[in-house]
């Protein structure tokens, strides 16, 4: 796999275009509770997409590209301390931007890693996506949105039976706090294991000031206390299967299309995110 941004121009002219992947990571810089870094959902972005680009070049044939992570994002919870947040709007133009003009060097095969679950983020990047497809032929692919939603290559017993019974470990909990302490430990802070369970249902999801509430002081809802680099490695290899298989899918034009659109995509009121006023991004003052 090669950066694409540390080649030249006319080097790049001369990939051959149909047997290469580009890949994209679009992702926030956002806070992740007391014991995770800003950067986290960037940093398992480019850790699933490496993996994943290892694989197909040994799988399939085709060579990886991939760019600098691009940390923008939309999500439905802003006002929390850190947080950069942009509308889903700006997303979606800054995702089209970005697909269309690897779409005219002539690549023909984009995966566009939205490393980050929030539904809003999910569907500005997939409207781009949509949109490019239509335009110019179908030449880019946003998985994550489906892989996010349980859509995998495999699963084994283990994670379901996990998923099942942490099924509302929403935000910086015990899912993304075991990621990062099995792709570096350095990442977490000493004393994550300590941190109480922070407890919202589902349904509780859907209201920002219910969300707030139980982010509480840290920023967290799940159970980071109870994380562990085993269950990181499990999940990160699924993930970077999933990806993966997506990508080869997507590569060969062939059952890709379990991943292809995300299932909340036609759930309208998502989408009020696109109006000036609904969408606005509520930043707030802390100091200074
Ligand atoms: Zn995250």
């Amino acid at each position: 796999m090669r950066d694409l941004s540390l080649l030249t121009w006319s080097e790049i002219k001369d990939i051959d275009k149909s047997k290469s992947m580009v890949f994209t990571v679009i992702a926030p810089i956002e806070e992740h509770g007391t014991h995770l870094p800003l950067a986290t959902d960037i940093i398992e972005g480019e850790y699933w997409s490496k993996g994943a680009m290892t694989e197909i070049e040994r799988r399939s044939g085709a060579e990886c590209f991939y760019l600098p992570p691009f940390p923008v994002a939309a999500a439905s919870v802003n006002e929390f301390y850190g947080s950069i947040h942009f509308t889903m709007k700006t997303v979606c133009d800054v995702t089209y931007a970005v697909i269309e003009s690897i779409r005219f060097m002539g690549f023909k095969n984009i995966v566009v890693i939205a490393s980050h679950a929030d539904p809003q983020h999910q569907i500005a990047v997939e409207k781009a996506v949509r949109k490019i497809n239509k335009r110019h032929g179908l030449c880019a692919i946003a998985p994550m949105g489906q892989i996010f939603m349980g859509v995998s290559a495999e699963k084994s017993d283990k994670l379901e039976n996990m998923e099942k019974e942490h099924g509302n470990d929403f935000h910086a909990g015990r899912i993304e706090t075991s990621s990062l302490l099995d792709i570096d430990p350095r990442y977490v802070r000493n004393g994550y294991n300590k941190l109480p369970d922070s407890v919202i249902t589902e349904k509780d999801m859907i209201s920002r000031e219910r969300q707030l509430a139980a982010m509480g002081k840290y920023g967290y809802i799940g159970a980071p206390g109870s994380s562990s680099v085993e269950l990181g490695k499990d999940l990160n290899d699924n993930c970077i299967a999933s990806i993966c298989d997506a990508a080869v899918k997507f590569f060969r034009r062939d059952g890709y299309q379990k991943y292809e659109h995300y299932s909340l995509y036609n759930i309208l009121p998502l989408h009020f995110g696109f109006l000036p006023i609904a969408g606005r991004v509520r930043r707030k003052r802390v100091t200074g």
